[in-house]
């Protein structure tokens, strides 16, 4: 393989915090040339807040740079070691086989981030696989990161997508792509398990410090009276899981491969493989191909998420006692915290999706009953909640609301209940709704679009792509022009599997 040889001349502030830990973190590896490097997009809102200049990055230097022909100076050019729990089954040794890490930047905002280019060629972690991405899962990451963003959910974000000119091997030939990857860093739980797995105590203690120091630096800095840095991590964590997955069921989104290896430490959402969001409401719906049990199904995730927090806990064990016993009883402590942090995070959610600004007694009540409902009557998650913002403020809406469930009467016995419990609180109908429609989305990235965008895109139109990106980058605003964006798959539209893609 002919690896990147060019040091760009094009300046980033690199901060290389991770390429400082030990060698046995990592593997120093340049991204691989590829022939033909175009840019398909240069995300401008993010590249400024991580201080990069937006043109330059499209300028032939850049491009060069994002698909992973010039390194640019002070860059750390490492791919990460990693391990981790696939569907269930330990894997000791995983790493980022198509990823190359660049390097950390501090932004405007003060946050540190990782700059990492996806299917920039293999690394020593790749195994039998290409090192490469084909263009459909960049663009399909790029759009629902991008699109998880912009609904307020915490998510790696995409800085750039480039083609590479080279055809990836697939069931098919498919066009090769780059994604330029921005996350809060990119700790898995898998960092933590290679460690655990070759019973490596000093790994696993740096590890703990760094992330501490990078995700939690208040907590890292709190009260040292009564615990360690390994069970202050592990608490942090839980909550940090346990607030995510409570977004996602918020906003409806399936992520389809919660392997612990795509379970960040930050608390964002990490891996966009086989993601998507619902269309109708049903807690058994999964996407993935492989995902054949359900496991990752949408009602599944949080006792997912539980599961890989345990497997982080076990890492972490030799961290918080001596005695086993000792440790394994304080990190039940902290996993227990998860389904009160869980539950009182999703009761939030739900609330404020359903205009209540107060907490009572009946409301867990009020919406699972609602959630049983939209389930049985095969109603549209997303066009629901959308609708019932006006419906809090014009109860002529009812009816319309009422004519998306099989049974019309099941909106209506519901509705009665939620009137009477909006009558608790003393919020005008204008401003409830107003107040819904900032966490209730008209627009999110719906498999039948990301799929349309993506075959036009193989075809050389990008404009599908460049569009659903604009509108998603708003998606609790109205945008009557692109009403159809909003709408739900045609019965012949409907995407019923999604792949990895890998
Ligand atoms: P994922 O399913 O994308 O989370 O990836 C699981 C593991 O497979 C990670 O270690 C990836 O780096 C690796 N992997 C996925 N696709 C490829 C590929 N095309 N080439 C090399 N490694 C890959
Ligand atoms: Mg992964």
């Amino acid at each position: 393989m002919s690896v990147a040889n060019r040091i760009s001349t094009m300046t980033i502030a690199f901060d290389n915090t991770y390429a400082r830990l030990p060698a046995r973190f990592y593997a120093r590896i340049a991204p691989t040339r590829v022939r033909e490097p175009r840019i398909v997009k240069v995300n401008y809102p993010l590249a400024e807040l991580l201080g990069l200049d937006p043109a330059l990055l499209c300028s032939p230097e850049g491009v060069q740079i994002l698909a992973g022909n010039a390194v640019p100076e002070g860059a750390a050019s490492i791919a990460l070691a990693y391990a981790g729990h696939q569907f269930g089954g330990f894997v000791h040794q995983l790493g980022d086989g198509r990823a190359i890490l660049l390097g950390e930047v501090v932004g405007a905002d003060g946050g540190r981030r990782d700059i990492q280019l996806k299917g920039s060629g293999r690394t020593p972690f790749s195994r039998g696989g290409d090192g490469r991405a084909a263009l459909g899962p960049v663009l399909r990451e790029y759009i629902v990161s991008e699109a998880m963003a912009a609904l307020g959910v915490p998510t790696t974000r995409a800085l750039a997508a480039a083609t590479t000119g080279e055809p990836v091997v697939r069931e098919e030939l498919l066009p090769g792509a780059v994604l330029t990857r921005v996350a809060a860093s990119h700790l898995r739980v898998g960092t933590f398990e290679f460690f655990a797995a070759r019973d490596d105590r000093e790994a696993l203690a740096i590890l703990t410090s760094y992330a501490l120091a990078r995700h939690f630096p208040r907590e890292a800095s709190g009260d040292p009276e009564y615990q360690n840095d390994a069970l202050r991590l592990l608490e942090c964590v839980v909550d940090a899981q346990a607030s995510l997955v409570a977004r996602w069921l918020g906003v409806g989104f399936v992520h389809g491969v919660m392997n612990t290896d795509n379970t960040s430490i930050s608390g964002e959402t990490i891996d966009y493989g086989p993601c998507a969001f619902l269309d109708e409401y049903d807690p058994k719906k999964k996407f993935s191909s492989i995902d054949h049990g359900g496991r990752y199904a949408f009602g599944n995730q949080p006792r997912i998420a539980l599961w890989n927090l345990a497997r982080f806990a076990e890492t972490l064990l030799p961290l918080m006692a001596d005695d086993t016993e000792q440790a394994a009883r304080l990190a039940t402590a902290r996993l227990d915290r998860f389904s009160v942090r869980f539950d009182a995070a999703y009761a939030r959610v739900m609330r404020a999706k359903l205009g209540l600004a107060l907490e009572d007694d009946n409301d867990a009540v009020l919406v699972a009953d609602l959630l049983e409902r939209l389930a049985s009557n095969h109603v549209d998650y997303a066009v629901f909640f959308r609708a019932l913002c006006t419906a809090a403020e014009d109860v002529s809406a009812d009816e319309g609301l009422a004519s998306l469930f099989e049974q019309p009467g099941a909106f209506h016995t519901w509705a009665e209940v939620w009137r009477r419990r909006l009558l608790k609180e003393e919020l005008t109908p204008q401003a409830r709704a107003s107040a819904m429609r900032r966490v209730n989305p008209a627009f999110i990235p719906r498999n039948h679009r990301i799929e349309q965008a993506i075959v036009a895109a193989v075809d050389g139109n990008f404009e599908p792509f460049e569009t659903l990106v604009n509108v998603l980058a708003r998606p609790y605003d109205d945008q009557p022009n692109f009403a159809y964006l909003a709408d739900p798959p045609l019965p012949d539209e409907r995407v019923c599997a999604t792949f990895c893609g890998t």
